[in-house]
């Protein structure tokens, strides 16, 4: 667990204005990381660290000598193009070059004229994946979304009786994941309409969005280890946004008896920068159960995640469509909620998928699993907004949406706020739906 350190001081001011304002998404207490170049460039994508508007390049840092020791070290392998060997490096290493960081672009700081050649307009630039994703797992840790999808499959029984003793995850497919500005064409597949005795096939009807966060491993473990939910969360480099695209209908059809598969692999959407669960810390809290919920077996139990294991996470789902872009309208929300309802933390779902001696690695990714609170409006999905296709969700602009057209984009927000912390947010991450590809005869 990260405590609170002087890095997290609300009081702390930047040299560079930018960081300061309020509502900023990036001040001098978050120092998220992301893989980014010049924008149109050919310049090898590397590390940089979120400071206001600009981007603190690992790599100009590394070459101007201005970090020593563990954190200099960490700046060096931080400059390469993906994260794998920075967060191989483990939690350690990242919260030194964070201490680091922040020292020296605090208001006052002598390395303020170093560090001004270092920076790159985030409005300038492009960026990657951050991490070579080897695999990429996702949950379903909202006990919300699992019943209200539930409810629509088997009205009698929505939750499965495991839900409440496993953290339920399954493998996914990591060659798709794309960072914000994905765009990517309408899946194709086989489908079976409602009262139809034989599937047909052709572009997906019903296509949908998850509200995720994807957890990023850092330092591994060996095959045959389990990791202890004790030591979990040293093995977290930090947290993305994360949209899931789901085809509904061609889920509908393959999904028994082996789960999600192509319903699922042809895209996935994350935002470019990672938050570290150090810059997290000041929004902790409790892990609980409902009253006469079963609690968490003693190997996904720990003092630290009773305490302050959840993270109190705000998120927000924008979707705007072609009329909007061509009309300059912003978004139209169509969902609020927070990371605090999930069913089970970070740390259990990482605990969990070693407990067999499953190996994860640097790199991997974890997905949440679609993050539905409480309510209706809280729904992280089309398919719950609008109760299986039953109900369009009425937008600013006059317009509805039951499923997703071809031209919409999705925007995922992030932040986290409270008294007596200073604000952090995760940028966005956007996607966009394009046409289905013509398929032939
Ligand atoms: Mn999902």
């Amino acid at each position: 667990m990260s405590p609170l350190n002087e890095t997290h001081d609300p009081a702390l001011t930047s040299w560079l204005a930018s960081a300061n304002m309020p509502g900023t998404d990036f001040p001098i207490q978050n120092l998220p990381f992301a893989v980014f170049r010049r924008k149109g460039s050919s310049e090898a994508f590397r590390g940089g660290v979120a400071i206001g508007d600009q981007i603190l390049d690992l790599a100009a840092v590394a070459k101007s000598g201005v970090l020593t020791g563990q954190a200099a070290a960490a700046a060096q392998v931080g400059a390469q193009d993906k994260l794998n060997a920075l967060m191989a490096l483990g939690i350690n290493a990242c919260s030194a070059l964070r201490l680091a960081l922040s020292r020296a672009l605090r208001e006052g700081s002598a390395e303020q004229a170093a560090l001004q050649t270092c920076l790159v307009p985030q409005a300038e630039a492009e960026y990657d994946v951050p991490a070579r994703i080897g695999d990429y797992t996702d949950f379903y840790t909202s006990v919300y979304h699992a019943t209200n999808i539930g409810k629509q499959f088997r009205p009698d029984n929505p939750l499965l009786p495991n839900y409440k003793w496993v953290p339920i995850g399954y493998h996914g497919r990591a060659s798709s994941i794309g960072v914000s500005g994905q765009q990517f064409r309408r899946p194709v597949g086989q489908t079976m309409p409602p009262g139809a005795t034989e599937p047909s096939f052709g572009p997906c009807k019903r296509l949908d969005i998850e509200l995720e966060l994807g957890i990023f491993v850092g330092s591994g473990n060996a095959l045959g280890e389990a990791v202890d939910m004790n030591e979990a969360e040293d093995h977290v480099f930090g947290i993305c946004l994360l949209n899931d695209w789901s085809a509904r209908d061609i889920q509908g059809w393959e999904y028994q008896p082996l789960g999600p598969f192509l319903a699922k692999n042809f895209a996935s959407t994350i935002s470019p920068w990672v938050v570290t669960l150090e810059a997290l810390a000041p929004y902790r809290v409790a892990f609980t159960r409902a009253e006469g919920d079963p609690q968490p077996m003693a190997y996904l139990d720990s003092d630290a995640n009773r305490s302050g294991g959840a993270f109190d996470i705000h998120l927000q789902v924008g979707l705007q469509t072609p009329q909007m872009r061509a009309a300059g309208q912003a978004d139209a929300s169509i969902c609020r909620t927070s990371y605090r309802h999930a069913y089970w933390t970070v740390a259990q779902m990482l605990t969990h998928h070693t407990v067999n001696g499953c190996n994860l690695q640097p790199g991997d990714l974890l997905g949440s699993g679609t993050l539905s609170g409480p309510t209706l409006d809280q729904a992280g999905a089309l398919i719950e907004l609008t109760t299986g296709g039953k109900n369009p969700i009425a937008l600013h602009n006059g317009e509805q949406r039951t499923w997703l057209e071809d031209g919409d984009s999705v925007v995922l927000r992030g932040w986290c706020e409270r008294e007596g912390a200073a604000r952090i947010g995760f940028g966005e991450c956007v996607g966009t739906v394009l046409p289905a590809r013509t398929i032939k005869g």
